[in-house]
């Protein structure tokens, strides 16, 4: 009884052994309890290795008490008695991981209803744990020479080269005096050499706030005054940075970097997409005169090391990252950034289902940190905050120097469709081809990789679907496959149709980039097209070289996917195509409209960056649209009330709060089992409306059959007890399991 009271451990009895938590990083429902090793001293946040069954893991001391809101509180675990407490192993060198954090790790895990130690295993991200590098040594000379010790030659040499400069290693002593290393080893045992430990360099250069300020005049200079000021006030809050595509957030934002690296604190900066940032750290390093440290899941074992230690230790000033950066041990975190804050790709889908940018908010607070959320576009989540009060708001309203923003039209493909089989209209190719006389640049984006989405036969009607996916295969045509854009699954394209044997009757239907790729390669037979997707570009250098080879003028055609969204600066390009901008308004999803507006937006921006004048020209068979009315206008404001006006009654977020659950089993029967239970279990609550089961979006995918049940409810009302306690109601059939996804990214 004494053991599962609070605060147990202050009456602790003299022969009771002292405790210690400990958070691995594994799927257990909290911290595990050990024995503190006899030379005691462990503290909250030492990395530690323990026994565990007949393996020894590593975990992290954790605190006796979480501070937790009363809702976010987990069930206790269970107490081991004091018997059969086995002991931790030992305490590991490295630094430990800071109180926000772990504080950070509980809430994360209590919001998003995940074990807290699969919180805790990205913050410790398996090789950032090997022990520190051995420091480089060297050897110098100590004045001693034993009265026995026989002076050859050799060690003479050796003594000479060591008594002059900087300590030298075994190797390199032995080298210089040319002689073989056992002479150095000789003398180190007669006590002539001494061996030293070289001072590391730091791995990353310190930022200079004074480096190369930019020049700023009217709204920029008071936005970035505003910014400054929010940062000097050295406490959490959380401001929304609007402007339009060109209007100098980055520049602008870079300032509050500057105020919070003169007061010697640091910054993390989120970006959606890390790996495609070359630009962004090109500027960085002209305005602040060194590199910042990056993070994502690219980086290799040492760099990951090496970067981890340096935030730990605060030499590492200034980290860019993707979302896993928000769970590196800043040793003093003055300020966050998201930049893009209304990516959905901040969104992590796979294992801990959670929002970096939502969380970056929560991070913030823990660490008494302002934070700026940066968009041309803001999420509806964010306005809405806005318009509550909670965040402030600052906005730059016109580009930069002489650039204006891009003229936007929208092409009524009923009215003046393309020649049969072809996707480009000749508006839209007329433009281009006045663009490439002029010698500007013009760029065509279609958010698909591939040939063509579907492939249809045209004897039997037989669409080639993917076997473990409810979808339909996608041909790449220069791989010579079908392959399924879920699961990865590919097969080589059949010469014949699977179903009838009809021949050469397998016919493509609708285009992809690389379809677009072949009809612009014969309408524009002149032009330098470079195309860029995910599949041709491989990995961030091959990115950074197309980049660098459009700013040089060596391409006159762009054709991208969704990675020419990102905020790429084209000075010379001046006419963006939206091949299809009805691409993403399909399929149900209410926050669809949204999320087209956003992207597009955002491709739109490229054009026009420098003097000359932008034009955007979008292809659609609903130009009425308000999405197209929207980026016609450049009225988004407008556009976002009417959203807000059609998510408000049904508390739609932002209005309400979301859960999605996901069913999935590897047979229908256990999956529609799993999601009836679910159903009748449904919460009857006040303000609480369960919608559901229905088949999930993908209702097949890797081969497991899916269903989903969305949870609604006022916003006022925690979820989490509500999920918490529905869950346990419910046993999964088996080979069934159940998903939690708190504020899903579509509904
Ligand atoms: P955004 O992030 O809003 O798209 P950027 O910060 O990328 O805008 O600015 C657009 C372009 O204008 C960039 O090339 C940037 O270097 C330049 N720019 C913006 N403000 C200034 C300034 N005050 N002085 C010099 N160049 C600027
Ligand atoms: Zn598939």
């Amino acid at each position: 009884l004494l053991e599962s009271q609070p605060g147990a451990s202050r009456i602790t009895p003299p022969d009771t052994p002292q405790r210690v938590r400990v958070m691995l990083p594994l799927p257990f429902a909290g911290a595990l309890d050990y024995r503190m090793p006899p030379a005691g001293g462990l503290q909250p946040g030492d990395i530690v290795t323990v026994p565990l069954g007949r393996r020894t893991e590593t975990g992290v001391v954790w605190d006796a008490q979480l501070r937790l809101p009363p809702e976010f509180m987990p069930p206790p675990m269970p107490t081991v008695a004091s018997g059969r407490l086995r002991t931790v192993s030992a305490r590991l060198d490295l630094p430990p991981i800071p109180a926000a954090l772990r504080r950070f790790i509980d809430w994360v895990a209590a919001y998003t209803l995940s074990p807290p130690g699969m919180v805790l295993a990205m913050a410790l991200r398996a090789n950032a744990m090997a022990a520190a590098p051995r420091p480089a040594a060297g050897w110098q000379v100590t004045g001693d020479i034993p009265a026995d010790l026989r002076l050859t030659p050799a060690r003479q040499k050796v003594l000479d080269v060591a008594g002059t400069g900087t300590p030298l290693s075994t190797t390199e002593l032995a080298k210089q005096a040319g002689v073989g290393a056992s002479v150095v080893r000789g003398l180190a045992q007669a006590g002539c050499l001494r061996e030293v430990v070289l001072p590391t360099p730091p791995a990353f250069g310190t930022p200079d706030p004074t480096h190369a300020p930019p020049v700023l005049e009217g709204e920029q200079a008071d936005v970035a005054r505003a910014l400054r000021d929010t940062v000097a006030e050295d406490q959490f809050s959380i401001t929304l940075l609007e402007g339009v595509t060109g209007s100098g957030k980055t520049e602008i934002y870079m300032e509050a970097i500057a105020a919070c690296l003169e007061k010697g604190q640091q910054v993390l900066v989120l970006l959606p997409e890390i790996a495609l940032s070359s630009q962004w750290t090109g500027r960085f390093a002209r305005r602040f005169g060194t590199q910042p440290a990056l993070w994502h899941s690219d980086l290799g074992a040492r760099l990951r090391r090496v970067t981890w230690r340096a935030v730990a230790d605060g030499t590492a000033r200034v980290v860019v990252g993707a979302r896993s950066a928000l769970f590196l041990p800043f040793a003093r975190l003055g300020l966050i950034i998201v930049d893009e804050e209304h990516e959905t790709s901040f969104k992590q889908e796979e294992g801990v289902t959670y929002n970096a940018r939502d969380m970056a908010v929560v991070r913030a607070r823990m660490d008494a940190a302002p934070i700026m959320l940066v968009s041309a576009t803001p999420s509806l989540e964010t306005l809405a905050n806005v318009g509550a009060g909670r965040y402030r708001h600052l906005r730059l309203g016109a580009r930069h120097g002489n650039a204006s923003m891009p003229q936007v039209r929208a092409l009524d493909m009923r009215a003046d469709p393309p020649e049969r089989g072809l996707f480009l209209s000749p508006v839209l190719v007329s433009a281009i081809e006045d663009a490439i006389g002029r010698q500007e640049q013009a760029m065509l984006f279609l958010n698909r990789r591939g040939y063509a989405p579907l492939t249809l036969c045209r004897t039997c009607g037989h669409r080639m679907q993917c076997p473990n996916c409810t979808a339909w295969l996608v041909e790449h045509r220069a791989r010579r496959i079908l392959t399924c854009h879920h699961c990865g699954h590919n097969e080589p394209m059949p010469p014949a149709c699977p179903s009838c044997n009809a021949e050469d009757s397998l016919t493509p239907i609708g285009p992809g980039v690389e379809r677009i790729t072949e009809e612009a390669r014969a309408t524009f037979p002149d032009a330098r097209i470079l195309v860029m997707a995910s599949d041709t570009l491989h990995g961030p250098a091959a990115t950074a070289d197309a980049v660098e080879r459009i700013a040089r003028r060596e391409i006159d055609l762009v054709i991208g996917t969704q990675i020419v969204a990102k905020g790429w600066h084209f000075p010379h390009l001046t006419v963006v195509g939206i091949v299809d901008a009805d691409l993403g308004l399909g399929g149900g999803d209410l926050r669809a409209a949204e999320r087209t507006v956003q992207l597009l937006h955002q491709v739109a921006g490229r054009a026009g960056r420098a003097e000359a004048q932008g034009h955007v020209l979008l292809q659609s068979y609903v130009p009425e649209h308000p999405v197209m009315e929207a980026l016609v206008s450049g009225d988004f404001a407008s556009f976002m009330e009417q959203e807000a006006e059609q998510r408000r009654p049904g508390f739609w977020p932002p209005f309400g709060r979301l859960v999605a659950l996901i069913v999935s089993a590897d047979t229908p029967e256990a999956a529609d089992a799993t999601a009836r239970a679910l159903g009748q279990e449904a919460p009857r609550l006040e303000g609480v409306q369960v919608l559901g089961p229905a088949p999930a979006p993908l209702a097949i995918l890797r081969g497991r059959h899916r269903q989903r049940l969305l949870l609604r409810a006022r916003r006022n009302i925690p979820v989490q007890p509500i999920m918490r306690e529905w869950l346990s109601r419910v046993k999964p059939e088996r080979g069934a399991r159940v998903d939690v996804d708190i504020d899903p990214i579509s509904f």
